[in-house]
């Protein structure tokens, strides 16, 4: 039996089987590209659902990593860490905000921006207790928690995990006039992602963003940017919203900002926001800690000096001209931002699943988003050389077909 099968049916007899994983099982990793147990290589354009913006093992974050491991690890957020005043101030500053409540995984820093602004509509708005709503869109996804899940629109997230966690509003995507419409005395906050990835990179019409803006200053509501997937540089700025010149309330974070080697998520706001939460209130023992601070202050750094936003920016327009000149009946629409791009495929095409697994046997990993969607989105850091040989597999595979 081949070491690649055994390992398989290992994880699928001991490992619960909450994801459905390409049938390869990888050992390395070194920029854009990974290798598996059996030897073969592969260009990675998934990136870790872009937790991996900075490639596999970018030296400077690693070093960074390993200069840490040797000082302090963890300390809990009983003491002050070195690191952690650092971290804070540099991610709030970069952002453009004021104050920063780190975390570990994004759902968390959701659920984390959920309190923030319940608590805020509390206190500062004198919303009556109890009563908050928040206002999400439809095909949102924020993460997996209980809580998040309550107002999620898939029945896969959803179904068997009820009873739900109340005072959410859902109304339909990229529309303005719906969130307006929804905005009630007692709405704390509006919830969204400047583009939805997991539901297939959907972006809404140029403008949403400075309309949600707009809406949520006159309602006094917070605007929530969830950009866990698209901040970072992945859209061809270091964070989505920067296309729209706006500024969110609540900014949250995840993915990338654990370069690539470990959990961390943030949530940054202005001080007269972040400030309800006081000791006691929330936390979380691993969150911000010395080792997940100092490879977040690396990856921003690798992010500006690298000029990581603009090569996104570049590589992803040249992707895109190149993917729409493919002339294929399997393909419906192709979309994207920066280096996060779909390619839809006709329901004829009978899922993206199998054009994965193809583009898997010819060395390229693409992961499909819901059943018709195969995403782009390699490290940002990739070689325009490795990248133009992905594309040219994903171009002849499309236009082959099976
Ligand atoms: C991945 C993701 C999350 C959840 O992050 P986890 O670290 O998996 O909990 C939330 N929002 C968006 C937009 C994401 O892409």
């Amino acid at each position: 039996m081949k070491l690649t099968d055994s390992l398989i049916e290992k994880a699928e007899t001991f490992g619960a089987h909450n994801y459905h994983p390409l049938p390869l099982v990888l050992r390395r990793g070194d920029g854009a590209k990974v290798a598996d147990v059996e030897g073969k290589e592969y260009i990675d354009f998934l990136s870790c659902y872009s937790a991996l913006n900075f490639g596999h093992q970018h030296p400077r974050i690693v070093q960074a990593l390993l200069n840490q491991l040797q000082k302090l690890a963890v300390c809990s957020r009983a003491f002050y860490a070195e690191e952690f005043g650092y971290f804070s101030e540099e991610l709030a500053k970069f952002v453009g905000l004021e104050m920063v409540l780190a975390m570990n995984s994004g759902a968390e820093a959701c659920e984390t921006a959920i309190k923030i602004a319940r608590k805020w509509g509390y206190e500062k708005k004198g919303v009556d207790a109890d009563q908050a709503n928040i206002i999400c869109v439809e095909n949102n996804f924020h993460g997996r928690t209980v809580t998040i899940v309550s107002f999620s629109t898939d029945p896969a997230y959803r179904d068997g995990f009820g009873p739900f966690t109340p005072g959410f509003k859902i109304v339909p995507f990229d529309n303005a006039d719906a969130i307006e419409n929804a905005i009630d005395k007692n709405t704390v906050g509006v919830f969204v992602e400047p583009i939805q990835a997991e539901a297939g990179i959907l972006l809404p019409k140029s403008g949403y963003l400075k309309d949600l803006r707009r809406i949520c200053d006159k309602y006094e509501v917070l605007l929530m940017v969830d950009e866990i997937q698209t901040g970072l540089g992945r859209t061809g700025a270091d964070f989505c919203f920067q296309h729209e010149n706006i500024q969110p309330d609540l900014l949250i974070l995840g993915k990338s900002l654990g370069g690539g080697l470990l959990p961390i998520s943030a949530v940054v706001g202005r001080t007269s926001v972040m400030e309800v939460i006081k000791p006691g209130q929330h936390g979380s023992t691993f969150g911000g800690n010395p080792l997940a601070c100092s490879v977040a202050r690396a990856s921003l750094k690798v992010l500006k000096d690298e000029d990581l936003s603009k090569r996104s920016l570049e590589l992803g327009n040249e992707v895109l001209k190149k993917l729409m000149k493919i002339s294929s009946p399997l393909i419906k629409e192709i979309r994207g931002k920066g280096l996060l791009i779909g390619i839809e495929l006709e329901p004829s095409a009978g899922g993206a699943r199998k054009y994965c697994e193809i583009l898997a046997q010819q060395g390229v990993l693409c992961k499909e988003t819901h059943d018709h969607v195969i995403r782009i989105a390699p490290p940002l850091n990739i070689e325009p050389s490795l990248l133009d040989q992905g594309i040219n597999s994903v171009i002849s595979v499309l236009s082959k077909g099976l």
